[in-house]
């Protein structure tokens, strides 16, 4: 069996559920994964951060208006009849409950609750529109089966055993919906799997039901060997193995959350990812398999601060490093890079929280120096550290200054962090030096 992930764009309109219907609908028996329709959660993480700051009033004015949103995407795609007034019903009662939530105490399981409802909606509406096609479709709602342990890490047992429970008591169907991004914490309360997560919505299931195939479908051919906001002519990648993918979904390619590819890579379940309105395109297939080819996609992360942490009494002294690890882990912060002189380390993070803690303790044994607004340029592909052609990028090197370089870390992987400002040429830049023969003026 296949599972299906379709993105908030891919269910946003009316003429896209009908493609969605198009592509499911081939005979064949699959669990599908929805987001919310495009813009619901964003709006919905707006009613919740109004709540927290007792903004009512606007809080429901948002609501009212999502409402009326949902109320003609109803009508658009149900004939008036009993089944437009289940889901007219039900969605009333999801907004009638958010109403609600404005005058309750605010929480982080409220604001849970609240950015849950996107994914509510839309697979409601969906699994009805399907049974108004005539389609053998059932709903298996996430939160009876989706659920992470204490450490955030999905619980694989429980998700297991309580998705085979849940198909097996549910009606045979052709077609199972489900929510992406929602699940439940160790103690039951409602959380989800951060933005973006339908994905590895769909890949922790993949795994849990060994599926055949996961696809991702989105709105976009598959990953781009650039970021194609930024660069021109950029052309998606056909194959990349498990690795590849993780470290690009990791360091910015916008189209994988990033903990997408592990549950897959650990079941060995092959991911594809397509876009819901060419079809027809072969998309990138991501597997086990490793070609040579170089360096295969370039991708940026913006939000880095870099730390340079200096002391002369690094000079041939021992436990330097530990001493600096210990503080990062204290404060539960991860380190992305790290590059080392005989007097000083310079590493970065993304997560900022602790920052001000973090630079008072390392001030005990060192000097500090922090470098806000960068960004990690990573190139990745197979065995790149080895590959003949990758000098090439460090032509780059010329056209603004690099504060870090990460090479041979893994062979797979080579990061250059800049300024954010200058990433979109360094972007550029590297597309002409690394993928195309002249250089862009
Ligand atoms: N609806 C959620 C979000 O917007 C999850 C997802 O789309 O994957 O982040
Ligand atoms: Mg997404």
């Amino acid at each position: 069996m296949k599972v299906l992930k379709f993105g908030g764009t891919s269910v946003g309109s009316i003429e896209n559920i009908r493609k969605v219907t198009n592509i499911i609908v081939d005979g064949e028996k699959k669990i599908v994964v929805l987001s919310a329709m495009s813009g619901t959660t964003n709006a919905l993480v707006n009613i919740a951060e109004k709540c927290e700051n007792n903004f009512q009033t606007e809080a429901q004015r948002y609501i009212n208006k999502l409402h009326n949103n949902y109320k003609s995407v109803i009508d658009e795609l149900f004939e008036k009849s009993e089944l437009n007034q289940k889901v007219s019903n039900y969605v009333a009662t999801i907004f009638s409950d958010l109403n609600k939530a404005t005058s309750e105490v605010y929480s982080e399981l409220l604001y849970n609750k609240i950015v849950a409802q996107g994914e509510l909606l839309s697979t409601y509406i969906f699994t009805n529109y399907l049974v108004q096609q005539g389609i053998n479709a059932h709903l298996l709602p996430a939160l009876d089966f989706m659920r992470i342990d204490k450490l955030n890490e999905p619980d694989n047992f429980y998700i297991q055993q309580n998705l085979q429970r849940i198909v097996k008591e549910t009606l045979p169907a052709d077609i199972y919906i489900t929510q992406g991004f929602i699940c439940l914490d160790a103690y039951g309360n409602i959380t989800n799997l951060q933005r973006g997560g339908s994905d590895y919505t769909a890949t922790i299931i993949g795994a849990a039901i060994k599926a055949d195939e996961v696809e991702i479908w989105t709105d976009i051919d598959g990953m781009h060997n650039n970021d194609p906001r930024f660069v021109e002519n950029t052309k998606a990648i056909s194959n990349l193995s498990y690795e590849e993918a993780a470290e690009l979904a990791y360091f910015g390619a916008r189209i994988l959350h990033p903990q997408t590819v592990m549950p897959a890579r650990q079941e060995n379940i092959p991911v594809r990812l397509k876009h819901t309105m060419r079809p027809e395109r072969l998309g990138t297939l991501i597997n086990n398999k490793v070609t040579d080819n170089g360096i295969k996609a370039i991708a940026a992360k913006d939000g880095i601060t870099a730390i340079k942490i200096k002391s002369a009494r690094m000079l041939l002294a021992y436990g330097f490093l530990k001493k600096v690890f210990e503080i990062f882990e204290k404060y539960e912060t991860p380190i992305d890079m790290i590059t080392t002189s005989e007097i000083a380390v310079s590493l970065t993070i993304d997560k900022v929280a602790f920052l001000d803690a973090i630079i008072e303790e390392l001030e005990k044994f060192s000097t500090v120096e922090v470098d806000q607004n960068q960004s990690i340029i990573c190139l990745v592909g197979h065995s790149i550290v080895n590959h003949p052609k990758t000098h090439k990028l460090f032509n780059v090197l010329q056209d603004f200054s690099i504060r870090m370089i990460s090479y041979g870390g893994s062979d797979n992987n080579i990061s250059l962090l800049v300024n954010t400002k200058d990433k979109i040429k360094a972007l550029k830049n590297l597309n002409a030096y690394v993928f195309e023969k002249s250089l862009i003026a």
